[in-house]
């Protein structure tokens, strides 16, 4: 049994057989075959080998003759390792033995080597990155063009990776894919994301788990206390199995509540509503009682088109279902937020530097007019069938936030002249997540109709701490004052200015700051749908009254650790069953 600790970004517990995406992120699920076949096994083995290291000893003297012997001498490790007796003799063994595939066999052994390597000094420890590259050298050639993917599972799994990517978890098998863990990743990951909607427990941040797992064997994902058991004992297994009871039951409990109202005990409405990234969604954030979209993100339309962009009618076609399936509920629809981590960098000739600095959301849809325009001619015609607003995201400068209700209106025009129907009085909002902007929301406030406070940038760009790197997740935390104060003052100024204000980042999906936030003021929350039940028993179960002493006792601590630890006890008493 081994204790793997992460950051736990989607609440829950599973136990599960793993599956590990391998160095091409790639599953190698366990494979036999017939007693007789494994001398067929060895032979696509050695073919396998001869092969990459006939590549590498090309590679190792083009290097040479193009960047200098030192350069070239990484591919030496490479060329030992693939002429190392001890290790091949180790991979036939296992394919004799136990009648294995040879690919099979190599994800193991390498595995153990590379498990071997975390285990020595630093300069080793670096080797691990040449012996997966290894690995993949060898299953390029094994396994060719046949892959092995995530989307025709047969049985329940944990998935294990180095990290996702958008279009790997929009290709998930939902049915069978019981949990996430990856190595890489903070809270607001995308993969953290993408688990929070699908509502199953996630560890990312994990840094080796993927070294660590083999396939088949039996894993527990904690979201709740981020951590990854893997090959856990009996009797952990049991206690888990009756915390998961408990949670089962706890969960009916909850489902109960779907058609009460979020309405404090002292008789404070609050608004629940759901953060969706594809049209079928919505339906999930009715059937978990939410009230509405408070934030669709519509990027995730760019998913599996990797050549060519998405047209008019595909947009038209999205916003539709989702307005159609809200019948009348709000749906707030937000323009794209390309660039950074979302899908831009992969595809650009020359990636940018410092991308969540960079030519990221409005500044992307600037710079690409017609990608905008388009966009917007789509939602301005579905915005007849319902209640849409639009929602304009990272908006930094006053300047931006005028350009792109400029460029809205132009759209607005076109439209009319060309004989098709909009609305004119659709509501505009800005997601506040930059500094600038929370400092400046009295002046925002004059120019929109409401605010949504993204939590994910704003303490991102708050803390300076990027929200997908695992190695500085524990600086990434919404209870940090600073950050707490940006969001006290753009309630605060929505209230002065009568303009709606909703919270639509990740922090709103955590239990333990509801309570500081009602206190602060906010009535209007965008979760993650499977967040919506327990949220509104919180709502239910507390006062505003209790609400804003907390609010005013958290102003009075100076570090995030004592704020955290205050307001998980103050949890603890109003909703036990969440621990
Ligand atoms: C945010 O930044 O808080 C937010 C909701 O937007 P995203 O996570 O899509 O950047
Ligand atoms: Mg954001």
């Amino acid at each position: 049994m081994e204790i793997k600790k992460g950051v736990g970004v989607s609440p829950g517990v599973v136990i599960c057989q793993a599956v590990v995406l391998d160095a091409e992120e790639y599953r190698i699920p366990e494979r036999h075959v017939g007693p007789n076949q494994a001398d067929g096994e060895i032979d696509r083995l050695e073919k396998a080998l001869a092969a990459s290291r006939e590549e590498l000893i090309d590679l190792r003297d083009s290097t040479s003759s193009k960047l200098g012997t030192e350069t070239a001498a990484i591919f030496d490790f490479h060329l030992a390792m693939l002429v190392d007796e001890l290790l091949l003799k180790k991979i036939r063994a296992k394919i004799k033995a136990e009648n294995t595939t040879a690919e099979f066999a190599v994800a193991t052994i390498l595995r153990e080597y590379a498990r071997d390597f975390l285990q020595m000094p630093e300069f080793w420890a670096d080797r691990v990155k040449d012996v997966y590259d290894i690995e993949k050298r060898i299953l390029r050639r094994l396994i060719g063009e046949s892959r092995e993917g995530l989307s025709n599972l047969t049985e329940d799994v944990v998935v294990l990776a180095h990290d996702l990517t958008p279009s790997q978890t929009a290709g998930l098998d939902r049915k069978h894919i019981l949990g996430l863990a990856t190595d890489a990743g903070g809270r607001t990951s995308h993969t953290a994301i993408v688990a929070r909607a699908l509502g199953i427990p996630a560890v990312v941040g994990l840094n080796d788990v993927t070294v660590s797992v083999d396939a088949g064997d039996t894993v527990i994902v904690d979201g709740n206390r981020g951590i990854v058991i893997i090959s856990p004992e009996e009797s952990t297994i049991d206690e888990y199995q009756k915390h998961l009871r408990r949670q089962i039951e706890f969960a009916r409990e909850l489902d109960q509540l779907r058609d009460l109202p979020a309405v404090t005990m002292d008789g404070h409405e609050v608004t629940l509503l759901g953060n969706i990234e594809f049209p079928d969604e919505a339906t999930n954030v009715i059937a978990k009682g939410g009230q509405g979209i408070g934030l669709y993100r519509t990027e995730f339309l760019y998913l599996g088109t990797e050549n060519s962009e998405p047209t008019e009618e595909d947009h038209y076609r999205a916003y539709s279902k989702v307005i159609e399936i809200m019948e009348g509920r709000p749906v707030v629809i937000r323009t794209l937020d390309l660039g950074a981590d979302k899908y831009t960098q992969a595809r650009a000739a020359v990636p940018e530097r410092n991308p969540f600095l960079g030519l990221r959301s409005i500044r992307f849809c600037f710079h690409h007019l017609q990608l905008f325009k388009t966009q917007l001619r789509a939602i301005l015609r579905a915005s007849l069938k319902g209640n849409v607003s639009i929602l304009f995201p990272l908006v930094t400068t006053l300047m931006e936030l005028r350009q792109a209700k400029m460029i809205m209106r132009d759209v607005m025009e076109d439209l009319e002249e060309e004989g098709i129907d909009v609305r004119s009085d659709v509501p505009v909002g800005m997601m506040v997540e930059v500094p600038s902007a929370a400092l400046q929301c009295d002046k925002f406030a004059q120019e929109v109709d409401y605010f949504s406070i993204g939590t994910n940038d704003l303490i991102q760009y708050t803390l300076a701490v990027d929200r997908t790197n695992e190695r500085v997740a524990p600086l990434f935390t919404p209870a940090n004052p600073a950050v707490l104060r940006l969001i006290k003052g753009v309630i605060r100024s929505g209230q002065r200015h009568d303009v709606g204000v909703t919270l639509c980042g990740e922090m709103g999906s955590d239990l333990e700051y509801i309570l500081l936030l009602l206190g602060m003021g906010l009535r209007t929350l965008s979760v993650a749908p499977p967040a919506i039940p327990e949220l509104k028993k919180v709502i239910r179960s507390v006062t505003i009254e209790r609400a804003k002493k907390v609010s005013k006792k958290v102003s009075t601590f100076d570090s995030d650790k004592q704020i955290v630890s205050f307001l998980r006890n103050q949890l603890r008493q109003v909703l036990p069953e969440a621990y």
